[in-house]
């Protein structure tokens, strides 16, 4: 049976009919070839996602933004040579969420790096890379290997289905399908991914304050560390430590010192301002903040708001010396991937331990104020590091 006949195109729509049509630009199988698709690879990172962003409002409900999108409904690819299928999919699904279609598994998995779904179906049987390889290839992509993957197959025996689920497929669906069992299983899945992507972001946030935790931040410095060793750009880091916090949780017991930690967090958090920026807990009353990109002077800068800021809160600290109110210190340091007798490598352990050293040196000083790191040069190697605000 041709499932094109499933549903004439006279009732389809005038939405899924839009569907259809943008189903069709990003492919170059059967119809003239497109600059869509090519555009979306050559363009800089940046105008790749913006391009990405304005086919998916296209494609899906031009009155809406993408991103209140991604916050209110879910993302949904479908992918199938065939477009009847695609339509009676579509027309099926509509109400679901986002949705985006491909009719290649080339053109999908674009669309999918572009921006991860929260499920897919694809047909298993597709010319060039079928929907095995497809999903396979989805598995070992860190970005898109949580994505639950159903597969839409006319072979319903076993040897097909093992073959699926051994490529990592969380269901089947039999053509022809049928709207009652399609809405039911992308609805398990859906529920799925967002029960583990709850659990996912749960696993990396500071319970107390809110902020990313300790397990994150060193997830990020690992990968900050590798990229700045990669592109040779200047990796900064700040350590901050509340001034005197055993004295305040002495004085005013733990459930103040647990609001006295809360406010720090939420205060310094939004210092930093650009996406790559992480402000986390290390751990008791320390913060780690970590800015790619950015030398020892802007880091420095960003160390003297975090002091200032915090000071501004005007929390009452009645065993603090320091206008008796909460302070704190804050040690930086920059990693340069060119490695010189003054500069530290950008390795995880070399940062924190220069980053921690300006910490202390901080202390020392006196509390309530910022230093920065400055490493042994070749000439001055004996006289070992000093700090300097
Ligand atoms: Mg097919």
């Amino acid at each position: 049976m041709n499932e094109r006949r499933l549903v004439p195109s006279s009732d389809i729509d005038p939405c899924l009919k839009n569907h259809a049509l943008m189903a069709v630009v990003p492919t170059s199988v059967s119809f003239a070839p497109t600059d869509s698709t090519a555009t979306l690879h050559d363009q800089d990172p940046i105008r790749r996602r913006r391009t990405a962003t304005s086919l998916d409002n296209a494609v899906s409900q031009p009155s809406l933004d993408r991103g209140a999108l991604a916050e209110q409904s879910p993302s949904l690819l479908i992918i199938d040579d065939d477009p009847g299928i695609v339509q009676v999919l579509g027309r099926m699904l509509a109400g679901l969420g986002h949705l985006r279609f491909a009719l290649s598994s080339s053109d999908a998995l674009r669309l999918a790096r572009e921006d991860a779904p929260d499920v897919v179906l694809v047909d298993a049987e597709m010319p060039g890379i079928n929907g095995f390889e497809f999903c396979a290839q989805m598995k070992i992509d860190p970005y898109l290997a949580e994505v639950p993957v159903i597969f839409i197959t006319s072979h319903g025996d076993v040897e097909n289905e093992v073959a699926g689920f051994s490529a990592g497929a969380a269901d089947f669906i039999r053509k022809p399908p049928t709207a009652e069992v399609v809405v039911a299983r992308v609805r398990t899945q859906l529920r799925l991914k967002a029960l583990s992507d709850a659990l996912r972001r749960a696993a990396l946030v500071d319970g107390l304050t809110g902020i990313a935790n300790r397990r994150r931040f060193d997830e990020q410095l690992q990968t900050e560390c590798d990229r700045s060793m990669r592109s040779g750009d200047p990796l900064s880091l700040l350590m901050i430590d509340v001034d005197h916090f055993k004295r305040y949780n002495d004085h005013y017991g733990h459930p103040a010192g647990d609001s006295c930690l809360r406010a720090v967090a939420s205060a310094i958090q939004g210092l930093p301002n650009r996406p790559a920026d992480q402000v986390a807990r290390y751990g008791g009353e320390e913060f780690a903040m970590l800015l790619p990109d950015t030398e020892l002077a802007g880091a420095a800068h960003l160390a003297q708001r975090v002091v200032e800021t915090v000071a501004a809160l005007r929390i009452v600290h009645e065993g603090s010396p320091l206008n008796l109110v909460v302070t704190v210190s804050v040690g930086v340091a920059t990693a340069h991937s060119h490695v010189d007798g003054a500069n530290i490598p950008a390795s995880a352990q070399a940062l924190l331990g220069a980053a921690d050293q300006a910490l202390y040196a901080a202390k020392a000083a006196g509390r309530g104020r910022s230093l920065t790191y400055a490493a042994p040069t070749l000439t001055d190697e004996l006289a070992g590091p000093t700090c300097r605000a």
